[in-house]
């Protein structure tokens, strides 16, 4: 037997491979993730390193391959782990082994600490008019600037005064001596939260733990009966030892939130850690605040505009146990907490949990497996739970609960009403706000109360194309049609490939060529025509492109700085906005068309949580769905708030076309710059499992056999100039799917093709 081993798993050389043998004594105890020691280098000096595979064959000579020395006596290291959560991620979602460590383990990166400098009174504030009155206007003209704006402020950032105030180092330093003033240095990274909230309160450094606790103490609620039901039933498992995984189905503002909180304080009453995932679209100050007020500097946080190293500085904290509780994204299921208890992950059914590079894993299913290892429980929760999760808890995999009320009783939930755009056509209506809408956003610029539109879709139109031979315009290097933007501009929503809109077909000449659909853009300019006064903002991947420009555009809109705000999907997320009483789906057929099998499940949650924005405050709140599919199951139980009857209808029909969560899915990519490379790589696949299937029948095992479809093209068949071919594979059983991944992996037919062919998988269900 041999053992892949990594002597160095935070230097960024996680590729670095060495093989060595394991003795005949130590055979069986070896296992992945685990420490050993070795001879390591020239002078082979005794080094520790870790388990990332172990193989029957080596293909060095074994002459040369050294002997494990034995194993470590630190025992299982919180990387361990994170290594066997790697070794289970490749086999189950299906990448290399180097791919899914470098998922799971924090890559060092030299920190670039970007340190924030502010500046404050040190003297005491009696003699502060004294000292300033003798100061020369004209010698010391300098110094009494800073030292008015300070009297103004009561704190200034050092950029502020240097560059704006145009005051020198020098000046800044001699009144530092003089010990009038102080200069606050703070590295931004080590605590990303305490930073913001520190900003603007001038605290003593005695002065700190007190409202830290007067924090803590205020912001706990007392439970309604719903909600302690849950924290008792999960605390009671727990004390028997059982670490299960939970839903809590409960609408909007039912309170979820306050049960995880107390969830967390029992898990760190115990001494142990939490990690509490947040898509990174509703990562907003606001929410994060929440975990703030209440568990003060032991919670951090992670978020993409972070560096690599500031990531790292946060894993850090948390292994050298100065934080008990992560909020993040995705990624936060990595945080090496080394007595992990509970791992929440809010807002379940979001798409974002879903990783779209090899492993493409799911973080519900990585956060099972990872709470498994370490004794943690699982608590999952949506106002929309996923088909799966709730699948689960019908089959009992997991525990059902329902918080059905909202829990401040002022809060109403939204009457919503379907208008038929259909008829708006018949009636001469041409505009995209249908007659009631446009009633509705009137009475409530009268009122001075917001309103939201909402549309599924970004860019000034959909796609180009010809009414004279019907051609659309498409990209040349991807198989998508180009999206129409304002000045005429012509881009591609996969490549950036950008072009100007043409004045004729390119195929027949016609000049009869215009923009189909609607965009966010071209809303914004038609409602900005009925509605000349209004206050219009508009959000979506084009205007929040540039750092903080999402917060910017939520923050505005909360300030009521705007009366009508019209977006894409993300602006059904994060914020609380107390004066929307009125929300408008343009057009919610826009989601329900797509070739997935999960488009009503996305229409329906999208369609729910866009009417979960009204009325979040204490007026009630009017939610207007515009369709041309009034009667479809998704738009009639989003509008009745309903997601049983959802689920009910949903059901059937994923059992009846073998979809997940009923069967298991598996995709398989073959992507090449060689169409016909490509498509003879799948073709391979598909012969070498119809191989298998055959042998499966022959022994009498294959009780049902996996159902194959394909190979074809992928929905989007070419992207960058790169051909995608698929095969789809189901089976009632997951295991079988791995199964034949794991073939196809170890044989892969397609390794003779002289252009590369990249084969990815991805299983579902
Ligand atoms: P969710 O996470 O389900 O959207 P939240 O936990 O954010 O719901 O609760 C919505 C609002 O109701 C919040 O302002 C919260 O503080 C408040 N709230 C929740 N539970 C209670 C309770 N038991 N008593 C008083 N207020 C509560
Ligand atoms: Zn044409
Ligand atoms: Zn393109």
């Amino acid at each position: 037997m041999y053992a892949g081993l990594i002597v160095d798993i935070t230097g960024g050389k996680l590729d670095k491979v060495f093989t060595y043998r394991i003795p005949e004594a130590l055979v069986g105890q070896i296992t992945l993730g685990m420490q050993v020691i070795v001879p390591f280098g020239r002078v082979n000096r005794q080094t520790e390193a870790y388990v990332i595979e172990l193989t029957e064959r080596c293909s060095y000579d074994p002459a040369m391959v050294k002997d494990i020395i034995g194993i470590s006596p630190k025992g299982v290291a919180v990387e361990g782990q994170l290594i066997q959560l790697a070794g289970w991620m490749k086999e189950e979602y299906g990448s290399s082994m180097l791919q899914a460590l470098k998922t799971v383990l924090p890559v060092r990166q030299k920190v670039e600490a970007v340190v924030r400098k502010r500046i404050v009174w040190q003297m005491p504030q009696e003699k502060r008019r004294l000292f300033m009155a003798g100061l020369s206007p004209k010698r010391n003209a300098a110094q009494l600037r800073l030292l008015e704006a300070l009297t103004e402020d009561g704190e200034l950032p050092y950029e502020a005064v240097t560059q704006k105030l145009h005051i020198s180092a020098s000046t800044i330093k001699s009144l530092q001596t003089a010990g009038v003033i102080r200069v606050i240095e703070e590295s931004q990274y080590r605590n990303p939260l305490s930073l913001d909230l520190a900003a603007g309160e001038d605290l003593q450094d005695g002065e700190e733990k007190d409202f830290q606790k007067e924090r803590s103490e205020n912001s706990a609620v007392i439970l309604n009966d719903e909600q302690q039901v849950i924290v008792d039933a999960v605390v009671e498992e727990e004390s028997r030892g059982r670490h299960g995984t939970y839903l809590i189905h409960g609408i909007t503002g039912s309170g979820k939130t306050e049960v995880y909180m107390e969830l967390i304080a029992h898990t760190l009453a115990q001494g142990r850690q939490v990690i509490v995932l947040i898509p990174e679209i509703a990562l907003t100050y606001q929410t994060v605040m929440r975990f703030y007020r209440r568990f003060g500097d032991k919670v951090s946080i992670l978020n993409s505009r972070m560096s690599a190293g500031e990531r790292y500085d946060q894993f850090l904290r948390a292994k050298n146990g100065e934080i008990q509780i992560m909020v993040g994204p995705r990624s936060a299921l990595f945080t090496p907490f080394t007595q992990l208890g509970l791992i929440i992950i809010d807002e379940e059914h979001e798409s974002s949990y879903k990783s779209e590079s090899a492993p493409r894993y799911h973080a519900i299913g990585v956060a099972r497996q990872r709470a498994a290892m370490a004794g943690a429980s699982v608590v999952l929760g949506s106002a929309t739970p996923s088909v799966d999760s709730y699948y689960k808890c019908q089959i009992g995999e997991y525990r059902l609960f329902t918080l059905k009320k909202r829990a401040v009783k002022t809060a109403h939930l939204p009457s919503v009403e379907v208008v038929d755009l259909r008829t708006e056509l018949e009636a001469g209506n041409k505009s995209i706000l249908s007659r009631r809408l446009t009633e509705l956003i009137r009475d409530r610029l009268q009122r001075g109360e917001q309103t939201i539109l909402f549309l599924n879709r970004r860019g000034f139109a959909g796609f180009m194309s010809c009414r004279s031979c019907g051609t659309a315009i498409k990209c040349p290097h991807c198989d998508v049609s180009l999206t129409l933007h304002r000045g005429g501009r012509l881009i591609c929503h996969y490549c950036g490939h950008e072009v100007p809109a043409p004045k004729a077909c390119p195929s027949c000449g016609s000049r009869y060529i215009a923009g189909f659909g609607i965009g966010t853009q071209k809303v914004e300019t038609m409602v900005t025509e009925q509605f000349p006064g209004a206050r219009i903002l508009r959000m979506d991947a084009d205007t929040t492109a540039k750092k903080g420009g999402h917060e910017a555009i939520l923050s505005a809109f909360a300030d009521h700085q705007a009366d009508i705000l019209i977006g894409t999907q993300m602006i059904v997320k994060g914020h609380d906005f107390p004066k929307v009483t009125l929300v408008g789906v343009l057009a919610a057929d826009l989601s329900l068309h797509s070739s997935s099998y999960e488009a009503s499940e996305r229409t329906f949650q999208l369609l729910t949580q866009a009417a979960g924005r009204a009325g979040r405050g204490q007026l009630p709140g009017q939610v207007v769905i515009q369709t041309y599919s009034p009667d479809h199951y998704s738009v009639e139980t989003a509008a009745d708030q309903d997601y049983e009857s959802f689920y009910e209808e949903e059901i059937p029909y994923r059992q009846m076309l073998h979809y997940p969560p009923v069967y298991a899915m598996m995709t398989i990519l073959f992507a090449s710059k060689d169409e016909q490379a490509a498509e003879r790589a799948a073709r391979a696949a598909e012969a070498l499992v119809d191989r298998y299937i055959d042998r499966w029948r022959q022994k009498g095992l294959a009780k049902r056999e996996p159902e194959m479809i394909g190979p074809c093209d992928a929905p989007v068949s070419k992207i960058s100039d790169i051909y995608r071919k698929m095969l789809y594979i189901k089976h009632v059983d997951r295991q079988v799917l791995v199964t034949i991944k794991n073939g196809l992996e170890s044989l892969a037919p397609w390794q003779q093709e002289r252009v590369d062919v990249l084969v990815q998988y991805d299983i579902t269900g």
